[in-house]
């Protein structure tokens, strides 16, 4: 249990969770940068070879480095295991390409990141098919599986409305026909829920995001059953989308202080959220912690660590004023990404524009007055007045 009281993520968890894979008396682990490790003879290397990830056999299967974030990370989000990926799309990829076949089906939220969307459109060359449901309705789903359905993969909060779907329902109609569902939790992280402890068969996270926390790395994670992770393992080594040493170091880095910079993610971008809203020149703010946003009360059940970074927003004025307040934000960046200490926006029909068309952007819910902003841990004060000064 951690200070909140509730399951979610610890602070101690965060600190010391990776100790055991850190073979030295270093406090803080060095980082293993080599490629492989001297043994005494072939014998010894075999049996290296055949272990599920053994931190001294060679890069491409594990580090000592990347270990450590596995651990924590499946700690955090109250999983057995985990594997860290060299990005989140390599998580997400490692896992879909892992457990579907040709003929296969799945389920998916429409409302999902794009470039997974995309990847699961891809996936018809293999012989996937892919139905995509509009409504965070469970019934919706259940009435897309079909006999050859594998999985169901949903994401809530969703990119970028911050739109939820009732994670445990989903859960429920996935067991009911024995299929596995995988959610995206980067946008609320293992901090504010924990898909696992509400029936969810694996988790997928952007560890470039609010895992490491700090805009200097792009990683992934998959967690799930001890099971699940050594069957993805399997192929994760022929894939090859490992995580480098300094990345993993980088990452664990992140993580130590993961469960306090989320609480104060929480509090700014409700802060944020509270400024926009009571702003004339605002037309609607899209945060789930809000008590007029549609599904607050779904957020408040399941979201039990707090209510996340991401704040979306449309102006009164349309996509003009959208142009001038992001021309004359100063300490807030236009980049994108999201979850580091740095607040973040971007227009979302803009940056998608180049792999996704006008159609598919307007039926993924993005309009073109719509602004999504990372809300960072500068002081909330600071973060209001660029806004305020800005939008004046
Ligand atoms: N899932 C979500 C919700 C994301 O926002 C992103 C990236 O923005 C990804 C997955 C992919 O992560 P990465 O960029 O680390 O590959």
């Amino acid at each position: 249990m951690n200070e909140k009281g509730d399951k979610g993520a610890s602070q101690t968890d965060a600190i010391h969770a990776g100790d055991s894979h850190n073979p030295t008396s270093a406090v803080s682990s060095p980082i293993f940068q080599s490629a492989a490790s001297k043994f005494a003879d072939s014998y010894d290397i075999s049996g290296a070879m055949a272990e599920i990830a053994h931190p001294d056999f060679y890069g491409r299967y594990a580090s000592h480095n990347t270990k450590q974030c596995e651990a924590t990370i499946a700690k955090l989000e109250g999983a057995e295991a985990a594997i860290v990926t060299g990005s989140g799309m390599a998580a997400i990829s490692l896992t879909l390409l892992s457990l579907l076949s040709s003929n296969d089906h799945i389920v998916v939220q429409r409302a999902i990141y794009p470039s997974t969307y995309i990847l699961i459109r891809k996936l018809k060359q293999y012989g996937i098919e892919a139905k995509f449901v509009h409504s965070p309705n469970a019934a919706e789903f259940d009435t897309a599986i079909r006999d050859n359905t594998k999985l169901i993969y949903i994401e809530s909060p969703a990119n970028p409305l911050m739109s939820l779907v009732d994670i445990s329902e989903i859960a429920g109609v996935a067991r009911a026909k024995d299929l596995v569902l995988i959610v995206d939790n980067t946008f609320a992280t293992p901090y504010n829920q924990n898909p696992v402890l509400m029936g969810a068969d694996i988790v997928v996270q952007s560890g470039t995001k609010y895992l490491g926390g700090h805009s200097d790395l792009v990683a992934g994670a998959v967690v799930g059953s001890k099971s699940m992770i050594e069957k993805l393992w399997r192929n994760h080594i022929l894939f090859g989308a490992v995580l480098h040493p300094f990345e993993a170091w980088l990452l664990e880095r992140g993580l130590k202080t993961f469960p306090i910079r989320m609480d104060r993610h929480n509090h700014n971008a409700l802060a944020v959220a509270r400024f926009l809203e009571a702003h004339t020149a605002v037309e609607r703010v899209y945060y789930p912690g809000l008590e007029n946003h549609p599904q607050h009360d779904l957020a408040a059940r399941q979201m039990t660590g707090g209510f996340g970074g991401m704040v979306s927003f449309e102006l009164k004025g349309g996509e003009d004023a959208s142009k001038k307040l992001l021309k004359g934000v100063k300490i807030i960046s236009n980049a994108v990404s999201l979850g580091g200490v740095h607040s973040l926006i971007t227009h979302p029909a803009s940056t998608v524009s180049s792999i996704q068309s006008t159609e598919e952007i307007e039926a993924s819910g993005v309009f073109p007055g719509l602004i999504r902003l990372s809300v960072g841990l500068e002081d909330s004060n600071d973060i209001i007045q660029d806004l305020n000064q800005s939008l004046e």
